[in-house]
């Protein structure tokens, strides 16, 4: 049974869902999941004693609660969120969902594995990995397996320098998210197109058995270069006949930090904060909009560039305080599996707004970008527009739209290149 917790507006348990669905469209997302946060579990009660039901009428409870504001006003919000309880175990139905996480053993796929393990939507869980991976899938997934949850996590392994096509059959036959953190890492002194091409070999492959073990899953591509990789990646799949907009690069970990450097500068709870981070995923083609966000457009001009950089780097902030031993994982994990369980939530009925790298409209001229996306039944429901961006957005707008030009032409070439195997 799904976690309950009290609402303190009318003392009433509800589960995650149901609170959502009765704050949706009023507040932000991101807002309801902070108030969530801030919501006491309910404690379960036993059959036949106190108030009676172990669910009693949510009216009930409201009406037996003392506070003058529960009494005085609860009594539509209660019926409206029973109204939004129904509607919500109607649509709940649509889940549970089978998730593959690719490279599920390394640095990212771990923790982002933890985190698609303890979502409620997700019913089986796999980890693929190679056998030269830190540790073997099966013991990640042994390890993920005893989580007091109903996931049943399996783990698939594959021999290295062999194709994926030929070993993901079971891994990945009925999936409705892929995740692929599977790929290297950039080491100091390599160049951009030398981690392009090893990257974009590894997320052939793995893009090649979801083309045909599931093709209508949700790719979802963590590897780096992403700017790169999902347009080669997104073409290829169209090419071969399917859905590009069913590849989308992951950007979240953007957003994420935006959300965090704002909070640290305001003093306000970055929960609460929602900064859209648009035009690519590398250095300059990062683009934070902090003018779209109430709490960070009150921050002075003069400081946006600095903040603007720090999102920017902060990327390398982390892989310099690791000393060169790795880059952000935790935080990436985090931020993946945030992606993920937006995806999965628009697929069970309840759409999500969350950034993301896809093939869009949002900007004339260039044939990917990211932007806010909507994240409905069907995956990417809609492309949102990228909106106002003040002088300082506007000016570094410019510099997004130079840097992508190149980055997308890379991964186009290597669509032109390159087939996706039957
Ligand atoms: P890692 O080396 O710790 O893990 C990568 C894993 O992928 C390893 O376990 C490896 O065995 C596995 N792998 C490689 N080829 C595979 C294949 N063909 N099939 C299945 N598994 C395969 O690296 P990491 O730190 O987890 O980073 C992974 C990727 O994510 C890198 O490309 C990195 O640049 C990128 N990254 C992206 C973001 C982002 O925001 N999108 C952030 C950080 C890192």
């Amino acid at each position: 049974m799904s976690e309950k917790r009290i609402d303190p507006d009318d003392k009433t348990a509800y589960t995650w869902e149901e609170l959502a669905a009765y704050y949706k469209g009023k507040y932000k997302k991101k807002e309801v999941e902070a108030y969530w946060e801030e919501c006491k579990p309910a404690m379960r009660q036993k059959k036949g004693k106190g108030k009676g039901a172990a669910e009693p009428e949510p009216k009930a409870k409201a009406k037996a609660k003392t506070k003058a504001k529960a009494e005085a006003e609860p009594k539509a919000k209660v019926k409206a969120k029973a109204k939004a309880k129904a509607v919500v175990k109607k649509a709940a139905k649509a889940g549970p969902f089978k998730v593959c996480v690719c490279g599920g053993a390394g640095g990212i796929g771990q923790p982002l594995s933890m985190f698609m393990a303890m979502d409620p939507n997700v019913k089986e869980l796999s980890i693929f990995d190679l056998d030269i991976a830190m540790v073997p899938p099966a013991g990640v997934a042994a390890d993920l397996s005893h989580l007091e949850k109903k996931v049943d996590v399996k783990g698939y392994v594959m021999p290295v320098g062999q194709k994926p096509i030929d070993h993901t059959e079971a891994a990945l036959t009925g999936c409705s998210l892929v995740l692929i953190p599977a790929g290297m890492p950039r080491k100091p002194g390599q160049t951009r197109d030398d981690l392009f091409k090893i990257n974009a070999d590894i997320a052939k492959g793995l893009v090649e058995a979801c083309a045909k073990y599931c093709p209508e899953a949700i790719v979802a591509l963590i590897v780096n270069p992403v700017n790169s990789i999902v347009p080669a990646m997104a073409e290829l799949y169209e090419k071969k006949g399917l859905d590009p907009m069913k590849i989308v690069g992951v950007t979240t970990l953007d957003c994420v930090r935006a959300a965090k450097f704002v909070g640290n500068i305001t003093g306000k709870n970055p929960n609460f904060i929602n900064v859209p981070v648009v035009g690519g995923h590398a250095g300059k083609t990062i683009l934070p909009l902090f003018s779209q966000d109430k709490t960070a457009k009150t921050i002075e001009a003069d400081k946006i560039p600095d903040l603007d950089v720090k999102v920017q780097d902060a990327g390398t902030e982390v892989v310099n305080a690791k000393n060169g031993k790795g880059s952000a994982t935790l935080s990436m994990g985090y931020a993946g599996a945030r992606l993920g369980k937006a995806v999965l939530a628009g697929l069970a009925g309840f759409r999500r707004v969350e950034c993301a790298y896809v093939k869009s409209d949002a900007m004339e001229g260039f044939k990917y970008f990211t932007s806010k996306v909507v994240f409905g039944d069907k995956g990417v429901s809609k492309v949102l527009p990228i909106g106002d961006l003040s002088e300082h957005e506007k000016t570094r707008m410019e510099e997004v739209k130079e840097a992508m030009k190149a980055e997308i032409e890379t991964g186009m070439k290597y669509a032109e290149a390159n087939d996706l195997a039957a």
